[in-house]
């Protein structure tokens, strides 16, 4: 079977998508609508580039020396990559054929048999939680927050190594009592190795402006360092490794 994947673009040496030298494949379509989300020349799905599974393995293959030797390998993401199952199953298959590490960058929002399949090549799942209050997770994005918990649960069944992400946007998702509790859940999960905290910053707000979009958040602040400070304290009650990304 020869899928199509519709590509947004890829970074040949990325560091900041999981451990190591990455080759980073961002993927077109994503069925959330974060209000702080960087690409949304991501959201749609007909738009981007075509590669067969084979003509991208062509290009990763091109950096596997430098992905080996720092512990590295291949991170999809987007968008949403699970968007386009067929081809993400097809190319973590090629990449674990070759020897690559596979990472998976989702929301954990759709959930079926065909992702469960893909797991099964994936080596560390990058799990984005946007907020921990069924709520605020809603008004953040649009969509509920059931279908990443129940994938959180099936990373911890498989055993499968996981960062959990969590991106801090002052009066958005910097609601203390709810980041407290996700704090005391992801205890519960041997799985879950680290947990990044990332700061809101505005880079991709053109890019609203360019499609035409309405940026709800022009006036929000980035957060400071007292408040990525507190947030880190409060998450590291969970008993996990944190990484601060400001
Ligand atoms: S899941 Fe990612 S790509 Fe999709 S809207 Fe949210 S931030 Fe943007």
């Amino acid at each position: 079977m020869n899928v199509i994947g519709r590509v947004h673009s890829l970074e040949s040496c990325g560091t900041v998508d999981g451990p190591g030298i990455r080759f980073v494949v961002f993927m077109q379509g994503c069925p959330l609508r974060c209000q702080f989300c960087h690409n949304p020349d991501t959201w749609d799905t007909n738009k981007g580039m075509e590669y067969t599974p084979e003509q991208l393995m062509k290009e990763i293959v091109k950096y596997k020396s430098y992905m080996g030797f720092s512990g590295g390998g291949v991170t999809f993401t987007g968008g949403e990559p699970l968007m386009q199952q067929g081809f993400i199953l097809e190319m973590s298959k090629l990449c674990k054929a070759e020897g690559i590490s596979v990472a998976l960058d989702t929301s954990g929002f759709i959930w079926n048999d065909g992702v469960k399949e893909i797991l099964e090549y994936t080596d560390i799942v990058l799990l984005d939680i946007k907020n921990y209050n069924p709520i605020v997770y809603e008004e953040v994005t649009g969509v509920s927050l059931c279908p990443t918990l129940e994938f959180l649960d099936y990373l911890r069944e498989k055993n499968i190594n996981t960062w959990v992400r969590y991106v801090l946007v002052p009066g958005l998702t910097d609601n203390k009592d709810s980041i407290k509790e996700l704090s005391s859940h992801l205890r519960n999960y041997p799985n879950v190795s680290k947990i990044e905290l990332l700061g809101f910053h505005k880079m991709g707000e053109y890019k609203w402006k360019e499609l035409g979009l309405e940026y709800k958040l022009s006036q929000t602040k980035e957060p400071s360092k007292e408040l990525m400070t507190e947030v880190k304290n409060i998450l590291e009650l969970s008993g996990k490794v944190i990484s601060v990304n400001a």
